[in-house]
C-alpha cells in the first residue's frame, strides 16, 4: 500500500476527524504532487463531516466557502481547507454549480473533480482511492478529464484553461479527446472571469513549458482579450528570469511589437494585472537602450528604474539572443551609484548648505547623478557639494 509521510499538522487533523467517526482523506493536488514526488503547495482534506461538525471540532475555523462545504481550519499555525464530500448540481452559468449537494462517500466527491490526476484520494487506512486511473495517467504524463470531456468543459469552462495550465506546469500532454472537446467549447471561455484567466495565465507564464502558452494562444483560447496568434520567439520567455512582473511585461510588450495585440498595457489591464505591472508596461514600451553600451544601461537604470530596464533587456534578449539582462544585473550589482538614493548627498544636505528649497534642488540632484554615472569616483559628499556650488554659478 502507498505510504505518504504527511506533515504532523495534517496527520493530526485527519486523526481528529477519524477518531470522531468521520471518513477523511487527503485529496486533489496534494495527492498528485506526492505521487510525483513534488512538495505539495498545500493539503486539501475531504471528509464525511458536515461543516457544522468541522467547526465544532476545530476552535480556529473560518467558514471560507460554506456554500461549497469548505471550512478553513488553522492547525499549529497552518491553514488547511477541509471540504465535506460533495457532488455538484447543475451548472447553468458555465462556471459554478447552481447547487452543491453533500455526498456520502469519497467516490461521489472524486467524480466532480476536473482531471483524473486530480481525482485521487488517500488515507492511511485505505491507501489510494483512484477510481479514474489517475495514477496511470500520472505515469503516462497525460491530462484527461474525469468522465466525458465535452460535458465537463460545458459545466465549467475554466477547466479548459486549467488543462493547459497543468500541461505547462507539469510538462504533461493533453489527451486528444480532451483537446477536441476544449476546441469545440472554446467560445464558452467568454463566461470565465478575467480574474480567473489571470490566475491561470500567471501560472503558465512562470512554468518551464512556454510552448504550451503558444499553443493556448494559437488555439484561440485568449481571443476575448484580442489575442489571436503569437510569434514563435515567445518560447524564449522560459529563458528569462522566473519573475512574474518581468515575464508578464516582457510577454505583453513582445506581443505588441509583433502586432499580435494592439497595446500591451491595455491587454494586461483587461486581464486584471495590477496597476504596478500595467504602468511598468507603459514605461517599457517607450524604452530604447543600446545594450551594447554600458553607459546607456546605467543611464537607463537612473532614468527608468532597474525593473523597467530589466524588462527592456529581456525583450532584447528574446529578439536577439544577446543576454542583455545579465549585463544589466552586472551593472546593477556593481555597487556603483545609479539612483538618486545612492547619491552621497541629499536635498536636505544641499538646503543646509544654503541652496534654496524647491524644484531647483531636484534638478541639481539629477545633474549630480548624471555626473556620477560617468565619474563614479566623484560620489563623495564633499566633492558633490563642490560640484553643486559650481553648477549653481
Ligand atoms: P495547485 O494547487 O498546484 O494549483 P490543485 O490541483 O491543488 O493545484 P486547486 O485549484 O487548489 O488546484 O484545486 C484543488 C482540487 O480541487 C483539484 O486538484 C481538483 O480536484 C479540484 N478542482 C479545482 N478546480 C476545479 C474545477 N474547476 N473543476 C473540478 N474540480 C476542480
Amino acid at each position: 500500500m502507498t505510504e505518504f509521510a504527511l506533515p504532523q499538522y495534517v496527520r493530526q487533523t485527519i486523526n481528529k476527524l477519524e477518531s470522531n467517526g468521520f471518513c477523511t482523506y487527503i485529496v486533489g493536488g496534494c495527492v498528485r504532487d506526492l505521487l510525483l514526488k513534488r512538495k505539495p503547495l498545500d493539503y486539501d482534506i475531504a471528509t464525511s463531516a458536515l461543516p457544522e461538525n468541522i467547526i465544532r471540532y476545530f476552535p480556529s475555523s473560518y467558514p471560507t466557502g460554506l456554500k461549497h462545504g469548505t471550512v478553513t481550519v488553522i492547525v499549529k499555525g497552518h491553514p488547511l481547507e477541509i471540504t465535506t464530500f460533495r457532488t455538484d448540481g447543475i451548472y447553468s452559468d458555465g462556471r459554478r454549480p447552481d447547487q452543491v449537494v453533500f455526498a456520502s462517500d469519497i467516490l461521489e466527491d472524486l467524480k466532480r473533480r476536473d482531471f483524473t490526476i486530480n481525482a485521487i484520494a488517500w488515507s492511511e487506512k485505505e491507501g489510494l482511492i483512484d477510481p479514474f486511473c489517475g495514477c496511470d495517467d500520472l505515469s503516462k504524463k497525460i491530462i484527461r478529464c474525469v468522465g466525458e470531456p465535452t460535458e465537463r468543459f460545458f459545466e465549467d469552462s475554466l477547466r479548459i484553461l486549467r488543462a493547459w495550465r497543468f500541461s505547462a506546469t507539469l510538462g504533461f500532454n493533453i489527451e486528444q479527446k480532451t483537446v477536441e472537446a476544449a476546441l469545440k467549447l472554446k467560445d464558452r471561455l467568454g463566461a470565465v472571469s478575467a480574474e480567473r484567466v489571470h490566475s491561470e495565465l500567471c501560472k503558465i507564464l512562470l512554468s518551464k513549458h512556454l510552448e504550451i502558452l503558444l499553443d493556448l494562444i494559437n488555439k484561440g483560447f485568449l481571443i476575448k482579450y484580442g489575442l489571436k496568434n503569437t510569434p514563435n520567439t515567445l518560447i524564449s520567455l522560459s529563458k528569462i528570469e522566473n519573475d512574474l512582473i518581468i515575464r508578464s511585461v516582457t510577454f505583453a510588450v513582445l506581443l505588441e511589437q509583433n502586432k499580435s495585440i494592439e497595446r500591451a498595457d491595455t491587454f494586461l489591464s483587461l486581464l486584471r494585472f495590477d496597476k504596478r505591472t500595467v504602468s511598468l508596461t507603459r514605461l517599457v514600451r517607450k524604452i530604447k537602450i543600446s545594450f551594447e553600451v554600458p553607459f546607456e544601461i546605467k543611464l537607463g537604470i537612473a532614468k527608468y528604474g532597474l525593473d523597467a530596464v530589466l524588462c527592456a533587456a529581456s525583450i532584447f534578449f528574446m529578439e536577439t539572443g544577446v543576454n542583455a539582462p545579465q549585463k544589466v544585473r552586472v551593472i546593477a550589482n556593481s555597487g556603483e551609484c545609479l539612483t538618486l538614493s545612492q547619491l552621497q548627498i541629499t536635498g536636505d544636505d544641499l538646503m543646509q548648505k544654503g541652496f534654496p528649497e524647491g524644484r531647483e534642488i531636484g534638478i541639481l540632484l539629477n545633474k549630480l547623478l548624471l555626473h556620477v554615472l560617468s565619474h563614479p569616483e566623484d560620489n563623495q559628499t564633499e566633492k558633490l557639494t563642490n560640484l553643486a556650488e559650481n553648477m549653481k554659478k
